[in-house]
């Protein structure tokens, strides 16, 4: 079955090729054997956003190649290679930085639908976008649903401002991915206006917890690009009754419980290699996060000391950053 993936760029070259000589059903199914035999691997709907970047020789190519896609009735299928770099360039934190020459992610299909909490939010390093082609891969594999992506980060990154309910999602490594699929289809107006769904209600699991929502975030969790996924305190205590006596991969480690992401998990990639202005936060502790550790949020706050409260430490944009994003967005 054609899969409808746009192309990357770097598969240019391949398409051109395959263009060239008139062999596109034959250089497609080389493509498709090569995604099957490789789980570190990419597919997905790559458009920069900034001309200054990701310039290619056959960026001419390429868009012959896309408009023949279009033309046809088909996207291309992608090409799975592992990430080996790109343009993009990441300043700061999740908390406090920005994004220079993010890609654009754009409906997929069947494949997956974006929703629109607000415009100009589906903006990513390519790394994410094709972290997100992915998993929508390996979870097709596994029988689940198309899948329904949440807000990423805005062209440039930064601060989503006050109003926000967004502290991080600033450089483009975060995403907001809702326990809820793809199917039935969404409508455009369901998309503009989602609709929460709750798989936990304090410590209540609700119904919508179903068998291919605990598949989907051990899937997400799993892949090594993932630095910590963010989901409620009763996701990550239910997820430990059904793993943590099982042999697993370890990813019970990267869910963290935080308050919200009842609705929603919340995936964090690790910085790229090629991004060495991108700043981690801490590592996750080691352990499973298990036990006390997941228990302690469903404790009686401790009584307060009487001492001040501590101020709420204000985030600094570095200077990349604030120049940035004043050129840009003030
Ligand atoms: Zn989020």
């Amino acid at each position: 079955m054609v899969k409808h993936f746009f192309c990357s760029r770097k598969l240019c070259s391949v398409l051109s090729t395959c263009l060239a000589i008139g062999l596109l059903s034959a250089c497609a199914s080389d493509i498709s054997s090569k995604e099957s035999s490789s789980n570190t691997s990419y597919s997905g709907n790559i458009s920069t956003t900034t001309s200054s970047v990701l310039v290619s020789n056959d960026f001419s190519s390429y868009q012959q190649a896309q408009k023949l896609a279009h033309d046809q009735g088909y996207i291309y299928e992608g090409q799975f290679t592992p990430y080996q770099g790109s343009s993009s360039r990441i300043y700061g934190s999740t908390a406090a930085g920005c994004i220079e020459g993010s890609s654009e992610l754009s409906d997929q299909k069947e494949e997956f639908q974006l929703q629109r909490w607000a415009a100009g939010r589906n903006y990513a390093h390519p790394l994410m976008l094709q972290y997100l082609a992915d998993l929508r891969h390996r979870t097709k594999d596994l029988g689940l649903p198309p899948l329904l992506i949440g807000d990423l980060s805005r062209v440039l990154g930064g601060p989503y401002g006050q109003k926000s309910n967004h502290a991080s999602h600033n450089t483009g490594i975060d995403v907001d991915l809702p326990f809820d699929f793809a199917l039935p289809r969404k409508s455009a107006s369901e998309l503009a206006s989602p609709k929460d769904v709750y798989i936990v209600k304090g410590t209540k699991i609700q119904p919508t917890f179903t068998k291919s929502i605990e598949v989907y975030i051990k899937t997400a969790a799993s892949d090594p690009r993932v630095d910590r996924i963010f989901v409620a305190p009763m996701i990550k205590k239910h997820m430990c009754l059904l793993y943590q006596d099982k042999e697993h991969n370890g990813f019970l480690q990267k869910l963290r419980p935080w308050f919200g992401h009842q609705a929603h998990m919340h995936v964090r990639l690790k910085c790229p290699f090629d991004s060495p202005e991108c700043v981690s936060q801490a590592p996750v502790p080691q352990g499973t996060g298990c036990g006390y550790e997941v228990d302690s949020w469903f404790l009686p706050p401790p009584p307060k000391s009487g001492k001040a409260v501590a101020k709420k430490k204000e985030r600094v944009l570095p200077q990349k950053c604030a120049l940035l994003l004043k050129d840009n967005y003030l």
